[in-house]
C-alpha cells in the first residue's frame, strides 16, 4: 500500500495548477501524453480541484484511463438562462457532466464534442449539449404539459420514449469527424452512455453521473468515466477480448463503487476522490486538470451576415413590427435583435 504522496509522478503538479499556469505544461505521462488539453488558457481560473473542472487519470498497469468531472457555478450559469422544471434541470445537469467527461477526451484543443438525444414524439424531443475548449452549453426541448403529468420522478423512457443518442467528435486540426449513434436505452443517461461505448466504440467503459440541487438552490453535477484500453499504441479494445483482461473488471469494480454524493460533493476535490477509489493501485497518474465554464458561441455578427444573404423580400417577412429581425439562441435562451438597415448603412 502506498501513501497518498505516492499517488503518481504527476500528482504534485495537479495540486497546484496555478503554478503551472506560470511555467507552462510539464511533460505528460501515459498514453494520454499526446493529448493537448485546453488547460492553460483557463488555468488561472482554477482555484482547486473541486468544481467546474475535469481531471484525467491513467492506471498504466491496468491499461485503464479515466476522467472525473464536476460542475458547480458553470452549471448554475447554464441553468439560469432557462426556466426548466427540476426534472429537466437534473437531466441536463447530468448530460452536461457527461459532456465534460467526453469533451475532455478530445486531443485537438479546437475540437468539439456534441451530445444529442433525439426522440420524435417524446416528452423531451431534443436534448443537445456541446463542448469546445472547456466551454459547455446545452438545452432541452420538452412538452411542459405532458411533463407535468409524468410525475416528479419519470424514468428515462417516460421522458424520451424511443430515442437515439448521437455523440459526435469533431477535430478540425486533423479533419477527423466521428459520430456514433445508439438507441437511448437503460435506466439512466449514464447507462445509455455505457451502451454507446460498448456498441458504437466497442471499448469496455464505466460511466457514472449524478446531479443534485442543494438547500441554497445551487446545482452540483459530477461524473466518472473509466475505459479499458488495449496495450501498446492507440487502438480500440474489442469486447470479445475482455475476458482476457482481468484488469478491467477490477478497475470497473473500484470505479463503480463511487457514490452519487461523492460525485456531486463540492467539498471533495477530484484528486481526493480518485485517491479514495484507487489508493490500493500501484500507480495512478493524474493529468492536468481542465477548467470548465459556461460558454455560448452565438454571434450576432455572424447571424446578421447569414440573414443578409437572404433575398430582400424574405428578409422583410422576417421583420417584426419594430423593423428588427429577432433571432433566438436555443442554447442560452437569448434573443438577438438584428437591424439589417443599420448593417447595410
Ligand atoms: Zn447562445
Amino acid at each position: 500500500m502506498l501513501t497518498e504522496g505516492d499517488l503518481g509522478p504527476t500528482s504534485s503538479r495537479v495540486e497546484n495548477p496555478l503554478h503551472h499556469a506560470a511555467h507552462g505544461p510539464p511533460p505528460r505521462a501515459g498514453e494520454d501524453c499526446e493529448h493537448s488539453l485546453p488547460f492553460l488558457s483557463r488555468a488561472a481560473m482554477i482555484s482547486e480541484l473541486s468544481s467546474d473542472i475535469a481531471l484525467g487519470v491513467t492506471i498504466p498497469a491496468r491499461h485503464a484511463r479515466g476522467r472525473a468531472a464536476r460542475l458547480g457555478a458553470s452549471l448554475d450559469a447554464i441553468l439560469a438562462n432557462h426556466d426548466y422544471p427540476p426534472v429537466i434541470e437534473r437531466l441536463l445537469a447530468e448530460a452536461l457532466a457527461l459532456t465534460a467527461l467526453l469533451g475532455t477526451l478530445l486531443k485537438d484543443p479546437g475540437g468539439q464534442m456534441t451530445l444529442q438525444a433525439q426522440a420524435p414524439g417524446g416528452i423531451i424531443d431534443l436534448l443537445v449539449c456541446d463542448y469546445l475548449g472547456g466551454e459547455l452549453r446545452g438545452y432541452v426541448r420538452h412538452d411542459a404539459e405532458r411533463l407535468a403529468d409524468a410525475g416528479p420522478n419519470p424514468s428515462l423512457f417516460a421522458l424520451f420514449g424511443k430515442a437515439y443518442l448521437a455523440i459526435t467528435f469533431d477535430q478540425p486540426a486533423t479533419e477527423e469527424r466521428y459520430q456514433g449513434i445508439v438507441p437511448l436505452e437503460g435506466e439512466s443517461l449514464a447507462q445509455a452512455a455505457q451502451t454507446y461505448f460498448s456498441q458504437s466504440e466497442q471499448i469496455p467503459s464505466l460511466v457514472r453521473l449524478a446531479s443534485h440541487e442543494d438547500e441554497h438552490g445551487r446545482w452540483h453535477a459530477g461524473g466518472l468515466l473509466f475505459q479499458h484500453l488495449p496495450e501498446g499504441e492507440e487502438g480500440r479494445e474489442r469486447l470479445h477480448t475482455r475476458l482476457d483482461h482481468p484488469d478491467w473488471p477490477h478497475v470497473a469494480v473500484l470505479a463503480g463503487s463511487v457514490k452519487a454524493e461523492e460525485l456531486t460533493d463540492p467539498d471533495l476535490p477530484l484528486d481526493a476522490l480518485i485517491w479514495r477509489l484507487f489508493h490500493e493501485e500501484e500507480e495512478v497518474r493524474l493529468l492536468e486538470p481542465v477548467a470548465l465554464s459556461r460558454g455560448c458561441r452565438c454571434d450576432p455578427a455572424y447571424v446578421r451576415s447569414v440573414i443578409a444573404r437572404f433575398p430582400a423580400d424574405e428578409r422583410d417577412d422576417m421583420r417584426g413590427e419594430d423593423g428588427l429581425i429577432r433571432v433566438d439562441c436555443a442554447f442560452c435562451a437569448t434573443s438577438f435583435p438584428i437591424d439589417l438597415d443599420e448593417a447595410a448603412a
